[in-house]
């Protein structure tokens, strides 16, 4: 059973799977390329002076992957409660988590179809998000959104610290203590 999967790999996906995986919690990450990230051109994420969305999109996948995360490219189709977490059904396969990270952009289609409480988007052009609390928790027990689908404004630095977010809150649950990843520089 993974420690968790999430569900999109565009800067709130990948930028939660940097973290968990970089935790040592078992991360599988699932993308099927259909961002908006990637017809961007970014001049307004902190730290970067500029870069194009599919070089964003790529090196935060590489550095997740870098850190331990699995990545695969199916769609996910549905995310079910069974007895001691969930399952998550793709396009190509079945697959176990104790948590499941819904970053899946725009789409909110597999959220509606899963069932966790949604509402009315407040971002231009986002119809519908994901109700969650200030955790990043939705109405299913184990079910987290961030990003865009979560309902924060669409910006990508706004976005990967949002999936940042979730993926610390959900480690320090697995934890059963607050967690914190300060790497010190070396002399
Ligand atoms: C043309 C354009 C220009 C922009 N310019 C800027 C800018 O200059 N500055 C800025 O800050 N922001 C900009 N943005 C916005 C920025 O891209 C977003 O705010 C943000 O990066 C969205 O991140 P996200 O991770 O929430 O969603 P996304 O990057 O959309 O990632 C969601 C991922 O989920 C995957 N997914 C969805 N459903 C499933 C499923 N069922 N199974 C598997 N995978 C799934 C998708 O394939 C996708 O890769 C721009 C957006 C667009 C469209």
């Amino acid at each position: 059973m993974y420690d968790i999967v999430i569900i999109g790999a565009g800067p709130a996906g990948a930028s939660a799977a940097i973290f968990t995986a970089k935790a040592g919690k078992k991360t599988l990450v699932f993308d099927n390329g259909k961002g908006m990230t990637k017809r961007a051109w970014f001049e307004n994420y902190y730290g970067i002076t500029e870069i194009g969305g599919p070089d964003l999109v790529d090196t935060g996948k590489q550095q997740a992957v870098r850190l331990g995360a699995e990545m695969k490219e199916e769609t996910v189709q549905n995310v079910s409660r069974i007895e001691g977490g969930l399952s998550v059904v793709t396009d190509q396969g079945i697959y176990e988590a104790k948590h499941v990270l819904l970053a899946t952009g725009a789409l909110a289609d597999l959220a509606e179809h899963i069932g966790v409480q949604t509402k009315p988007g407040t971002e231009p052009r986002i119809k519908t998000i994901v109700d969650v609390n200030a955790a990043g928790r939705t109405s299913i027990e184990g079910v987290w959104a961030a990003g865009t689908v979560a309902g924060v404004s669409v910006h990508a630095v706004i976005t990967a610290g949002d999936g940042a977010k979730a993926a610390i809150n959900i480690i320090s649950e697995l934890n059963g203590e607050r967690y914190v990843d300060h790497d010190v520089l070396k002399a």
